[in-house]
């Protein structure tokens, strides 16, 4: 594939280089199994590219949003996913805006050496869905302890985390002014806690997930991240991050689907020639590619305002939005190419085809984001 001047390209050659030891066959075991990709995400951590934002006082790498941009992109275009250790990438900002010096430095040294992880996000449950302000967890104050009750879903890989980082409510709906005030956010080690039961679900993909039950589960006081009450504005705070993110893995799943189509097209011969030579072969790969591009283009301009610390909700939602259709797309085409071979598992194609369709639902579905860009750019009424 055209290879364009990238940001933080030694970052990719060394990402590329990691990936290699962790093949296809690597990861058609775990996913037969629904196994977790620990020896990926360790290696990943042992290298330091899991700590990638966090600052270098605290033992991270400091370095910007593009260069875990980059990382991310880089696993997925390598056929790896790194949807079994994002999150650690972008909730990490909540704890570095939000969260009080003696946390920080309790925390952040030890996530950047490997010693504990954070992976674990604990905000959608069953009855609330997208209307995350609806949740019914509490965390009611009980001396120098909180008291969690309550249930979430979707809780991925909270078996292979140390610290979940959780949305609670602490005073009740009908008492706050609006609807968004008195949620808290709380940074909860898990391997402490009594009251907490996790269940895995299985999905169509490998993916860890899991829901979590909370009986009068007792937490410190000083787990409380920032302000009670304030807690849904970090978490809205991080979002632009969660999305641009996002929106790299899928132009990463994007350019493995295409070089993997065009490759198979080149090779295989059918009626006496390659593939490829048909139009109807070559049309879709190239219209995903000019998708992907566009896409990539909007994920890089997200990313830049962000640096710049300019207001980028829209672009980020956008290049998510527009990342993952990109990478949808691609999945399409590269099925097609693949015919029968595409079902069939020791091509890869299937197993990525699976994965990728997730990031058109979460961490945030394309109604929400359309619905977004419809109030808040258009300026039409909200529909919800
Ligand atoms: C594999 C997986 C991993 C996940 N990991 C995590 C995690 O680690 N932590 C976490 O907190 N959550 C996680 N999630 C949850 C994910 O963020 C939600 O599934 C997602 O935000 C959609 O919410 P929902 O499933 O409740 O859908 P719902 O809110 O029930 O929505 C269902 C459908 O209706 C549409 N819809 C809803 N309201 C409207 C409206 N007003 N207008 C138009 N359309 C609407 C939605 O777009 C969606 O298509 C994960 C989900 C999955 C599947």
């Amino acid at each position: 594939m055209h290879n364009l001047a990238l940001p933080h390209q030694e970052i990719r050659d060394e990402i590329g280089k990691l990936c290699a030891d962790f093949p296809g066959a690597y990861w058609r075991a775990l996913d037969r199994e629904s196994a977790y990709p620990t020896e990926f995400v360790q290696a990943l951590a042992r290298n330091g590219w899991l700590a990638a934002l966090i600052p270098e006082e605290y033992g991270g790498s400091g370095l910007p949003l593009s260069a875990a941009a980059a990382i991310l992109e880089e696993i997925q275009r390598a056929g790896c996913n790194g949807g079994a250790c994002h999150a650690q990438m972008y909730i990490m900002g909540a704890l570095l805006r939000h969260g009080r010096a003696a946390q920080k430095s309790k925390y952040l040294p030890k996530i950047a050496s490997g010693e504990l992880r954070l992976q674990a996000f604990g905000v959608t449950e069953p009855g609330s869905g997208t209307d995350t302000t609806a949740l019914k967890t509490t965390a009611r104050r009980d001396g120098d302890d909180y008291i969690i009750n309550g249930q979430k879903i979707w809780t991925s890989r909270a078996e292979h985390s140390d610290l979940l980082l959780l949305l609670a409510r602490t005073t009740p709906r009908e008492e706050t002014k609006k609807r968004t005030d008195g949620l808290s956010v709380f940074l909860i080690d898990m391997q402490t806690v009594n009251g907490l039961t996790i269940r895995p679900i299985r999905t169509m993909m490998n993916h860890a997930t899991t829901e979590i039950f909370f009986d009068d589960m007792r937490i410190p006081a000083d787990t409380l991240i920032g302000e009670e009450g304030q807690g849904f504005r970090y978490i809205l705070s991080g979002m632009n991050a969660e999305r641009i993110l996002i929106g790299a893995e899928c132009i990463g799943d994007a350019k493995w689907f295409i070089e993997k189509a065009t490759g198979y097209a080149k090779d295989r011969v059918v009626f006496g020639r390659p593939i490829g030579q048909n139009q109807g072969i070559q049309f879709p790969i190239a219209k995903a590619y000019a998708r992907m591009r566009a896409a990539e283009l909007m994920v890089g301009h997200a990313t830049a305002l962000f640096e710049a610390e300019m207001n980028c909700g829209a672009e980020a939602n956008i290049a998510k939005m527009l990342a993952a259709e990109a990478s949808w797309d691609a999945a399409e085409a590269c099925v097609q190419t693949h015919g029968g071979f595409g079902f069939a598992e020791e091509y890869d194609v299937e197993r990525k085809f699976r994965e990728t369709r997730l990031y058109q639902v979460a961490p945030i579905s394309t109604n929400l984001i359309l619905s977004y860009l419809a109030e808040h750019v258009l300026g039409m009424p909200r529909s919800y």
